[in-house]
């Protein structure tokens, strides 16, 4: 790269909207290259499905509600960007856990050891510490819309004050989200062949229950993933206070339950508001697990539940029926300076892995389109 080649590349200014994995990954590929990034996120925070929720109470009960763990890393890329995250102390290891499958024939069988890392002390301290970088301004509470002026620049406003956010010569959409036709992020940023074929992924849904007990629920167990349909609507539960950094001092213990994808979508099936579904994943999840646990510990003693909220992912996986994603890891569209990343991208969509190469690759393609 010539001298020039080099200050054109760092006189870029990047927007990049959301603040999970594939953003925060992209942010610091280009942030350690010397660009100067912005990352919007819509939430109170970064981390996106790898946030944490934090009661608001005195007691700060927290829970990884949406990604649960990475496991063992399938790429040498990943697997050396994990081992440099739990060199800087912000993922540690949670495979001394005790894991279980509940089988469909009503088995319980401790599961063979294997990979489980966590973010440390919550999921969303890896997003949270990929942002801190000098040349990385994050914006939380910002849904920002983008479009492009007549000079090829990208204005941003905030979605609902209006407000100008900033212009910049490149727009990264971290989540394939921005593009349906019910929001508004993308309408005016003449994207229609990347929002016409991205709409064609379809999302699973999932629901959370996150449960407090007021003694830790003797059943010897850290985590269970329930196969066939003998268990209600579970698909997993885990122990999250069994994760490093998250113990408590008050004897109380936070779980966190999820739905199978089957009870999600049958759950969720004709249901609009918000408010009525988290009180569906609330009430449903926990009297399931309720009536599951006996099965797992016969004469196990159940703790009383001090607390239990729900959650919505209205799309915690993609399917990935349109092979041309699966077959590249981001895709740019350099006449508009417009790059597209996320999950649903590349071999390892639907998972924290995947995300993160998508969103390296995203940034790698920027910074060779630059110079
Ligand atoms: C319940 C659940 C369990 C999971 N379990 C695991 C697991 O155990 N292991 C694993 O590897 N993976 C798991 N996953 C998948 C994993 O969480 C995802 O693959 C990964 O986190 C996706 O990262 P991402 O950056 O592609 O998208 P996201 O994390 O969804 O980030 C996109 C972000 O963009 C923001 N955003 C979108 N548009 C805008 C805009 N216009 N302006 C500002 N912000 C915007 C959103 O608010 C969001 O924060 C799980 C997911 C869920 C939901």
């Amino acid at each position: 790269m010539t001298i020039i080649q080099a200050a054109q590349s760092l006189s870029q200014r990047v927007a990049i909207l959301g603040s999970g994995i594939s953003g925060s990954s992209a942010a610091r590929r280009l942030a350690e290259n010397g660009l100067k990034v912005t990352v919007f996120e819509g939430g109170f925070g970064a981390g996106g499905r790898t946030s944490t929720r934090f009661t608001r109470d005195e007691h700060q009960y927290q829970f990884d509600h949406g990604a649960q763990y990475i496991g063992s890393p399938k790429t040498k890329d990943f697997e050396k960007a994990l081992l440099q995250w739990k060199s800087d102390g912000f993922v540690k290891d949670w495979s001394d856990g005790n894991f279980f499958t509940a089988k469909a024939d009503l088995e319980v069988r401790m599961d063979e050891k294997k990979d489980r890392f966590v973010g440390y002390p919550k999921m969303s301290s890896i997003c949270e510490n990929l942002l801190k970088h000098e040349n990385i301004n994050l914006v939380t509470q910002t849904q920002a819309r983008a479009s492009l002026d007549g000079e090829g620049k990208w204005k941003l406003i905030h979605g609902k004050t209006k407000e100008d956010v900033g212009t910049f010569d490149w727009l990264i959409a971290s989540d394939r989200n921005s593009a349906n036709g019910r929001r508004k992020d993308l309408s005016s940023a003449d994207v229609k062949d990347f929002a016409t074929s991205v709409r064609k992924i379809k999302p699973v849904k999932s629901l959370t229950a996150m449960v407090v007990f007021d003694k830790p629920l003797d059943i010897g167990m850290d985590g269970v993933l329930f196969e066939g349909e003998n268990y209600g609507s579970l698909g997993w539960i885990a122990r999250d206070s069994s994760k490093p950094g998250r113990e408590r001092d008050d004897g109380r213990e936070c779980w966190v339950i999820q739905t199978n994808p089957d009870a999600a979508k049958a759950l969720l099936e004709g249901k609009e508001s918000l408010d009525e579904i988290r009180e569906i994943a609330k009430t449903v999840l926990v009297d399931d697990l309720l009536k599951v646990l006996p099965s797992l510990k016969p004469g196990l003693e159940i703790p009383e539940i001090q607390e239990s909220m729900g959650h919505r992912w209205g799309a915690a996986f993609p399917i990935n029926t349109n092979t041309e994603y699966a077959e590249m890891d981001s895709q740019i569209f350099e006449s508009k300076k417009f790059v597209a990343c996320g999950d649903y991208f590349g071999k390892y969509s639907g998972r924290i892995e995947g995300a993160y190469l998508s969103g390296i690759s995203a940034a790698d393609q920027l910074i060779n389109a630059t110079t």
